[in-house]
Order: structure tokens, then C-alpha cells, then sequence
């Protein structure tokens, strides 16, 4: 396996992982036809199916997506694989360590990329430590990491079992797996995993999937996609309400409703405020509550 050459379905993500496109089977013409068997009618023109297919995907009519499958092999941190393997809907065969020696690589953080705790979110990071201290960082990585895989090596050669010889490797170390899942299940893990609010490493992976390998097997499932989903917003009953008011001129009124609700007390907003109020800023909608 060539995994530092990029080709046309192999992709790298993050410093020694990558995706490789393995198999597929189906496309967007398998999504029109799937729904359009009730009716018995065959492949009509492109412009029909790319509004069919638009048509089920902004009102989840999911299963014609179903009929689509893409197996990839995939090269990834084994922390980042954690996350991963949450989504239950795939199939997949993981490299086995207890089989097999481990694979010697572990992900590297840069000086430039030790991420800082984020103090408003208690799951997410901002911004970044400084490099000059950064690069102690990765010094004391690349020692830590040396330290394991020489103690690993050394249980191997005195006869430990693989299966616990591995127990203290770094969770950086990477891992392979085969991951096959239709491409209904596949946008449910896209539209989770490309969030802002998902993980970096794994967002890459999702992104590289998404970017680089289904936008071009079914490029109409893939701008749906993009468009009913991945790039939009929905509102709730309670915001449809204040964006009224808001439209409609009356903001005091919006601001009043929303310290009735509790959404505001004071000048403070609450979490799903702030997220409402994210959503006003993202679309350039003016609302101050101060
Ligand atoms: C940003 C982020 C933060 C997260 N933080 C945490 C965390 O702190 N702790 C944690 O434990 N997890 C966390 N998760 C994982 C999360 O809770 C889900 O387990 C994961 O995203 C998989 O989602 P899913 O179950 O919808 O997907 P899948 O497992 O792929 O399932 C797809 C869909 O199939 C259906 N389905 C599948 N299996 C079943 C079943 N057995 N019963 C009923 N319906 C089923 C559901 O409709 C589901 O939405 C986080 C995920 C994200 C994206």
C-alpha cells in the first residue's frame, strides 16, 4: 500500500492517516429509481432526477438513499476511531492487535497545533498555546511515544501476548479498519461529523469523505446534501416567533418575550439563546440584547 501518494481514491488526512475509497455500489440514478419503483416508471430526464432527489432529501424520504453503498479503508488515531465506531449503522472489520503486531505510528501534534481547552465549551477547544512552548510539547510527545512502542517491542520479544503487550500504547497509535454503510447512514455520520462542534481530527476524515469522495459518486445526494442539510438552519416554533417580531420591527417586544421565557435574564442569554442568537449573527440579522 502507497499511503503517502495521494490518487484518485486515496486520500491523506492528518499527519500518517488517510481514506482509501475501496468499492461502491449504486449512485444518484439508484436513488431515483428506488423511489420511483412505485410508480413503475423508469429513469426519466437529469433535471427530473435532480429534483427528485432533492425533493427526498429535504422531506426524509431516506430510504431510496439506502439503496447506495461505499466501502472505505480507512487509517486513523485510535481516539479519533473511538468516536467513530459510535455510528452503528456501518460494517466493518478493524485490524486486530491481538493478531497482528501494532501499527508504529502514532499521531504527531505540531508545535502549532496543541489546541487550548475552550472555557465556554466544556467538549471543545479555542484557539492555541503558544509555539515556543508548543514545540516542548511535541518534544516530550516524541519521547513519550518512543518510550511506549520500546516498552511494547520489548514484551513482544519476551513472549507477551500481543493482546496485552498493547495495553499501554498511546491512544494516538494508528488503527486500520474496512467501514462500509449505505449512504443514508453515511450523510447521518457527514452531517454529524463535519459540524464545527465535532472534533478536529475526526472532522477531517468526514470532511476529506465528504469533500473528496462523495460529492463525486452521487454529486446531486451530495448538493442536496450540502443544501437541506449540512448548510442549513432550522428554527424553532419559540424562534420563529422572535424572528417575527424581529422583522416585523418590534424588537423590544422580541427581548421582552424572550426574559418572559427565561431565554434571557438580565443582559445574559442563555445556551440556547446564544445558539439563537449565533444563527441571527451567521445570517448578518441584527439583534442586539444588551
Ligand atoms: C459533537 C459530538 C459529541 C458527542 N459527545 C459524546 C459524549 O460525550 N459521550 C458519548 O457517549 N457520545 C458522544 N457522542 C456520540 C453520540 O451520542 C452518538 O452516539 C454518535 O454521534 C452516533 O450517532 P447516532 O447514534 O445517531 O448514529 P448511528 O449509530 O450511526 O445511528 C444512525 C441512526 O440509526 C438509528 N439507530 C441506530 N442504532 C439504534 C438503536 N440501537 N436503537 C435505536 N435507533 C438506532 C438512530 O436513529 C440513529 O440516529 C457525540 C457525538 C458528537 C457528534
Amino acid at each position: 500500500m502507497e499511503k503517502d501518494m495521494e490518487s484518485e481514491n486515496m486520500f491523506k488526512v492528518l499527519d500518517d492517516g488517510f481514506v482509501r475509497l475501496v468499492d461502491t455500489m449504486g449512485n444518484d440514478s439508484s436513488i431515483v429509481q428506488a423511489a420511483r419503483v412505485s410508480y413503475g416508471a423508469g429513469t426519466k430526464k437529469i433535471s427530473e432526477d435532480r429534483g427528485l432527489i432533492r425533493y427526498l432529501l429535504r422531506h426524509k424520504h431516506t430510504s431510496p438513499f439506502e439503496m447506495c453503498e461505499i466501502k472505505l479503508h480507512i487509517r486513523v488515531p485510535m481516539d479519533c476511531w473511538r468516536q467513530w465506531i459510535r455510528h452503528r449503522t456501518a460494517n466493518v472489520n478493524e485490524y486486530s492487535t491481538r493478531y497482528s503486531i501494532a501499527i508504529n505510528s502514532a499521531m504527531k501534534t505540531t508545535p502549532e497545533n496543541w489546541r487550548l481547552q475552550a472555557t465556554n465549551n466544556k467538549q471543545g477547544s479555542e484557539g492555541t498555546i503558544e509555539p515556543i512552548e508548543g514545540a516542548q510539547l511535541t518534544e516530550r510527545e516524541a519521547t513519550l511515544h518512543a518510550a511506549c512502542w520500546k516498552e511494547y517491542e520489548a514484551r513482544i520479544e519476551r513472549g507477551v501476548a500481543r493482546e496485552l503487550a498493547r495495553k499501554d500504547l498511546p491512544l494516538a497509535t494508528y488503527t486500520e479498519a474496512y467501514w462500509k454503510i449505505d449512504l443514508n447512514n453515511l450523510l447521518h455520520f457527514l452531517a454529524l461529523r463535519m459540524e464545527s462542534n465535532a472534533q478536529h481530527e475526526i472532522r477531517e476524515y468526514a470532511k476529506t469523505i465528504g469533500e473528496k469522495i462523495v460529492s463525486k459518486w452521487v454529486p446531486m445526494a451530495w448538493e442536496a446534501f450540502c443544501d437541506y442539510q449540512m448548510n442549513s438552519v432550522t428554527f424553532s416554533n419559540k424562534e420563529q416567533k422572535v424572528l417575527g417580531m424581529i422583522y416585523s420591527g418590534r424588537q423590544q417586544e422580541a427581548l421582552a418575550f424572550l426574559r418572559e421565557t427565561g431565554w434571557v435574564k438580565g443582559d445574559k442569554p442563555n445556551l440556547e439563546a446564544k445558539e439563537f442568537l449565533a444563527k441571527l449573527n451567521d445570517m448578518n440579522i441584527d439583534f442586539p440584547i444588551g
